[in-house]
């Protein structure tokens, strides 16, 4: 049994979900979520701020901030050795002294690491908020797959998404945050009905009806979070989330064409950000199996589904269902033994076929692209009606174009268009 978080409930009590519901905490009210659940503009005129004002380079200096330094020799894939010799004149310890902020990098210095790092200099200036905390190091899985540099990389982007988020709402209004959190403590983890009980709330929460979800990016988003998906160059880089107190972002990798991969990554993810969301240590085998318990029963909640599910060995039926739940049949199978409708027998029946027919590779019944993230998009284009251009806004908001349009890549999710 999990224990509630300390001082919500004791620090010692245990939670019985029988008893005491899984405890849902709002980020914030969400009196406002009906009018925000769309974009709406904002004037202009509640928009200045430090990086609309004409800097001079000295201005900039004055401002500096070290972790604006650190996010882009990240996005850059680039060492503190590696930086000091691209810019010249400049030590990498005086680098790690910058990054620190034991010292402050001269004028003439910032400018030539701008150069280097192709970033604009106003990208240095402190942004008119609190910085990002340092130890939000993502919640990673497959990390032995990934090497520290692509990762460093991947989260960097993950917290140019944010700024990018933050710096639009300066402009325009996106989703409130309504991100329902479970509280728990370093004890003793979840149990798997505590994981049921928390997804079926979550759901409850934001209200969505029974039966399958049809865009699980689009909850996210409609909810507040931002979600962005990798292109090939960080490919390796597995899905995962940076729990922002402002704008969690969900990561979500590229190299999976699969509408319903792509979508068990995104619940996945939401999984962490819900049960986990407290924790700084995620990524062990626990806190995997719990976030994947999460997702199995957030896209496939037991009252729906159990009825529907075969007890036996039957490709067509479980192939409907994947159609309607668009869901892999690997997640069906799971659930069906989950949830006790299929024997352990069966299910051990159903997965050697699985592999022996090489559908753990390539299943049957393909459910087309991944689901599109849209928010950011959608919400430079209405930046553009109130008459900020995507390039004024990029220079006002010092974010470098190239990586922003990174990020805002729609390429690998889209079909192909025929040619005549
Ligand atoms: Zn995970």
């Amino acid at each position: 049994m999990g224990t509630l978080h300390p001082g919500v409930s004791g620090g010692t009590a245990r939670f019985d979900p029988a008893v005491t519901k899984v405890r849902l905490r709002c980020e914030r009210t969400d009196q406002d979520r009906e009018s925000s659940a769309h974009e709406r503009t904002r004037t202009g005129a509640e928009t200045a701020d430090v990086n609309n004002a004409q800097l001079d380079p000295g201005d900039i200096a004055a401002l500096f901030d070290r972790s604006r330094l650190r996010m882009a020799r990240e996005l850059r894939g680039l060492t503190q050795v590696q930086l000091a010799r691209e810019a010249g004149s400049v030590t990498a310890a005086s680098v790690s002294q910058f990054e620190k902020g034991h010292t402050r990098p001269a004028t003439a210095t910032l400018q030539r690491l701008a150069v280097a790092l192709r970033v604009p200099l106003s990208f240095f200036a402190a942004p008119a908020r609190p910085p990002a905390q340092e130890e939000l190091a993502g919640f990673f899985r497959s990390l032995r797959s990934t090497s520290p540099r692509d990762r460093q990389q991947a989260l960097a982007y993950v917290h140019l998404a944010r700024e990018l988020a933050l710096e639009l709402e300066k402009y325009v209004a996106l989703p409130t945050l309504d991100l329902p959190r479970v509280p728990l403590g370093e004890g003793p983890s979840l149990q798997a009905t505590d994981i049921e009980q928390a997804a079926t709330q979550v759901r409850r929460h934001w209200n969505i009806p029974d039966g399958p979800i049809p865009d699980v990016v689009r909850m996210l988003e409609m909810n507040g979070m931002i979600v962005v998906r990798f292109k090939v160059s960080i490919e390796k880089v597995d899905a995962f989330c940076v729990n922002f107190p402002d704008r969690p972002v969900i990561a979500l990798g590229a190299d999976k064409g699969l509408r319903d991969r792509s979508r068990f990554d995104a619940a996945h993810e939401l999984g962490h950000l819900i049960l986990h969301g407290n924790q700084s240590q995620i990524g062990d085998k626990v806190t995997e199996g719990q976030a994947h318990a999460f997702a199995a029963a957030f896209l496939m909640p037991a009252s729906d589904i159990k009825h529907e599910l075969p007890t036996q060995l039957d490709w067509p039926t479980l192939l409907r269902l994947k159609a309607k739940w668009h869901v892999s049949l690997a997640a069906l199978l799971v659930r069906a033994k989950t949830l006790g409708v299929m024997s352990e027998h069966v299910y051990a029946q159903a997965w050697k076929a699985l592999s022996a027919r090489g559908w753990r590779k390539i299943e049957p019944g393909p459910l087309g692209n991944p689901e599109v993230p849209v928010l950011l998009q959608r919400a430079l284009k209405l930046l553009e009606t109130t008459g900020v251009s995507y390039s004024e806004f990029l220079r006002r908001a010092g974010l470098p174009e190239a990586d922003v349009t990174t990020l805002l890549d729609r390429d690998v999710s889209e079909r192909p268009r025929v040619q005549l």
